[in-house]
């Protein structure tokens, strides 16, 4: 009710006064003090404190990251700290002055608009008729949620890919969703790393400190006051640990941090970057994660209903439980059964370098002291990471230690579930590989996220303010069919915004790139020509370079002057990665052959500004991995709210997308065992379905410039596709299938 009565109030009453009302409005809430009216004349500057208060606790919930009017207020604050902070709410509400907060929110329609906001994530964060609330009540403890990263906002760069964007994806359809859930990770200070690409193309890597009283997180406290630490042991050193915890809507992160001045050097920087360092330092952080992670929920007093392992990373978390339950006086069977009925396990990867493996040494160093309180031995502790237990030059490896000590383990794709019991059938000895225990939930994004403000506008008009709870209606989706809702004229003229907006980014970021040097950027890419996109980790085997394989037969393609293409390239290589790396300096050296001029471009430092920028913009979203390698991927599903086409390889996720008429693949339904063919029939595959069917298509124009098949066949897409591929979907799943016991 507060929000309109605002309006009204607004229209009637001098902004002085109205403002104080609407201090009333948003602070009944705070029980603030009625009888205090007579301090109105003085109180003015409180009025807009207690505002700028507010919006300082709204800084500190991530439920802001998928709420463009919420983004829209700081970056109206301030301009110049959003965009230099890399959309930084704490640190706009850090920076800006006291006196230029408050005149901005004298301004009428900011602060109407910051009150509405106030009022939705208030509303949004009382809310008891949750979809859990009626799908999933008999999950009465929180799920406890173990990734090694976390991707929720360009501003938080605790992630390195694929991988974190779904652990913020599941954590944020959580909150969504009502789940009773806590995530568990890591606070790496200096996180994934900046990519800069030098003068001949190659890859370097920086490595910025955040601050931590620059990011939406505080440290978690002890009931008497001063922070909360607990210990782990890493060889024969205790090392300490503090817990920052980050609110995303109605969940709780925590996140895990040995920088204390309590560790000895080394170890303050255990948990400095995401992947970084060598095999200590992995298996270090993975104590910390999983150990340290139970040993944290525990000194909170929380007892999940069950623990989830989002990849193998936190997988030692089940050798505390199993500590524990020998400590209570189980015998080894029966601890292992108890834990077995807690714990769920999911694999992401099958590429083998995904994997985890530690061998003996190092296994009887690093967990030595931990294990001997167990009283068993280094083969037992050995055994629970091996296919073959006595075989004694078997490495550990996390994938077979949380596949043996979980109730249920699933892959996120179908043909990724398939792969992984293939995979994993000879721990299952006796077993047909059908008959292996690993099921599949296919994964999904977090649509309200991905969605550009511009998108959401487009659809709120249209299909409703709600349209971000209905993505678990497919029947909803139909209407997407009718050309009365959106008509193709309006659609396109969607696309052609969007497509501009990347354009535009691009070039600015190609100036900010070259070093503000060059004069013009006007030739680089164009706001009317077909634009694929491609950006994800550089593995090798997403094979970046494929587009390029027979240069003579593709130049033409792009450089048709009735029916051009372009393409933007972006992502990281793991800083260990040369293959990698050297992939990028080919597209680069690529893009600078004269014929592809300003029609072949890499962004820098791929993350998920840059990513939302891409999604969004690309007509074309192309995905040409090594099938079966790409076990789901998830960019491609990030693009279909915005209209842009999938053109794919049929692996992961889109071998169930796909339907031939939503996009188009690669290929074919089959894997192909030489290396060389594959890649060899993948291009002339590509080259095919570009030049006989994308391409025509797209130009193909009524007198208007509207291309009806292309419009026709992204209606199909967003029927078919978002709702499922959508976490929420993903999620429902998790509870029948593994949550709910
Ligand atoms: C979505 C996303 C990914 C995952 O992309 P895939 O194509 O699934 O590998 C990686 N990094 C970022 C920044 C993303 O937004």
């Amino acid at each position: 009710m507060g929000s309109r009565f605002w309006f009204f109030m607004d229209t009637f009453l001098p902004g002085f006064i109205s403002n104080y009302f609407a201090f009333l409005i948003v602070n009944n809430i705070e029980s603030v003090n009625r009888g205090k009216m007579t301090e109105l004349s003085i109180n003015k500057n409180h009025i807009h404190i207690s505002l700028a208060q507010r919006l300082r606790t709204l800084s500190m919930n991530m439920w802001w990251t998928w709420n463009p009017e919420a983004q829209a207020l700081f970056n109206e604050l301030s301009p110049h700290i959003w965009r230099h902070s890399n959309h930084n709410a704490v640190e706009v509400m850090q920076d800006i002055s006291e006196c230029e907060l408050e005149a901005r929110l004298r301004d009428h329609e900011l602060s109407r608009r910051t009150y509405s906001v106030l009022e939705k994530f208030d509303s949004y964060m009382a809310e008891t008729s949750t979809w859990a609330k009626h799908n999933a009540s008999a999950l009465k403890n929180p799920v406890a949620y173990f990734s090694a990263e976390f991707g929720i906002h360009e501003s938080l760069p605790i992630y390195s890919g694929g991988l974190g964007i779904l652990s913020g994806d599941h954590t944020k359809s959580a909150s969504d969703l009502g789940i009773p859930f806590i995530g568990i990770g890591l606070f790496y200070r200096q996180g994934y790393f900046q990519q800069r690409l030098n003068a001949v193309g190659w890859q370097e890597e920086l490595y910025p400190t955040n601050s931590p009283d620059r990011l939406p997180m505080e440290l978690v406290l002890q009931p008497e006051g001063g922070r909360l630490l607990n210990t782990v042991e890493i060889g024969h050193s205790t090392v300490y640990f503090q817990t920052w915890v980050v609110h995303i809507g109605r969940v709780t992160l925590y996140l895990l941090d040995t920088n204390l001045p309590e560790n000895d050097q080394h170890f303050q920087g255990l948990t400095a970057t995401v992947y970084g360092g060598n095999i200590d330092t992995r298996i270090g952080q993975e104590i910390v994660l999983g150990i340290g992670g139970v040993r944290l929920l525990q000194s909170l007093g929380i007892t999940p209903s069950v623990f989830h392992m989002n990849e193998g990373h936190s997988a030692f978390l089940v050798l505390e439980l199993l500590k524990q339950e020998l400590g209570s006086g189980k015998n080894q069977e029966e601890a292992e059964r108890t834990i077995r009925s807690r714990c769920v396990f999911t694999t992401h990867t099958p590429v083998p370098a995904g994997h985890d493996r530690f061998n003996s040494e190092l296994m009887a160093y690093a967990l030595g002291k931990f294990w001997n309180s167990t009283g068993l031995s280094h083969e037992a502790l050995m055994s629970y990471g091996r296919v073959y237990p006595s075989k004694t030059d078997e490495p550990f490896t996390m994938t077979v230690l949380a596949l043996k000590m979980s109730r249920a383990a699933n892959g996120v794709s179908e043909l990724h579930g398939h792969v992984s019991r293939e995979m994993w059938k000879e721990l299952f000895h006796g077993k047909q590989v059908d008959d292996v225990p690993i099921g599949y939930i296919t994964n999904g994004v977090h649509t309200p996220g991905w969605a550009t403000a511009h998108a959401h506008d487009f659809w709120n008009k249209r299909l409703g303010f709600d349209w971000t709870a209905k993505l678990m209606e497919p029947k909803f989706w139909r209407k997407i069919a009718d050309d009365e809702l959106a008509t193709d004229e309006e659609l396109w003229a969607l696309r052609y915004s969007l497509r501009r907006d990347l354009v535009d980014y691009a070039r600015r970021q190609k100036y900010i790139q070259m070093g503000g040097t060059s004069l013009a950027t006007s030739h680089i890419l164009s706001p009317d020509v077909l634009t694929i996109g491609f950006a994800r980790r550089f593995a090798t085997y997403k094979r970046a370079p494929l587009i390029f394989k027979h240069l003579e037969k593709i130049i033409p393609l792009f450089s048709d002057p009735q029916h051009p293409l372009q393409i933007i390239f972006a992502g990281k290589a793991h800083p260990h990665d040369n293959d990698g790396k050297q992939f990028i300096q080919h597209i680069i050296e690529i893009s600078r052959q004269p014929e592809l001029s300003g029609k072949v471009v890499f962004l820098e430092n791929y993350d998920i500004n840059v990513a939302r920028h891409l999604i969004s913009g690309a007509d074309v979203w192309l995905n040409n991995p090594r099938r079966p390698l790409e076990a789901s991927g998830t960019s491609g599903m990030k693009i279909t709210i915005h209209g842009g086409l999938n053109l794919s390889i049929m692996d992961g996720w889109w071998r169930e997308g796909y339907n031939g008429h939503n996009g188009w693949n690669i290929g074919d339904d089959q894997n192909e065992t030489d290396l060389e063919t594959q890649d060899e029939h993948d291009f002339e595959s590509l080259f095919k379905v570009l030049s006989e069917s994308v391409i025509p298509e797209f130009y193909d124009r009524d007198e208007r410039g509207i291309p009806h098949a292309w419009l026709k066949r992204i209606r199909n897409a967003m029927q078919t596709l978002l709702s499922q591929f959508s976490t929420n979907r993903m999620l429902g799943e998790y509870i029948q299938k593994y949550y709910i016991h």
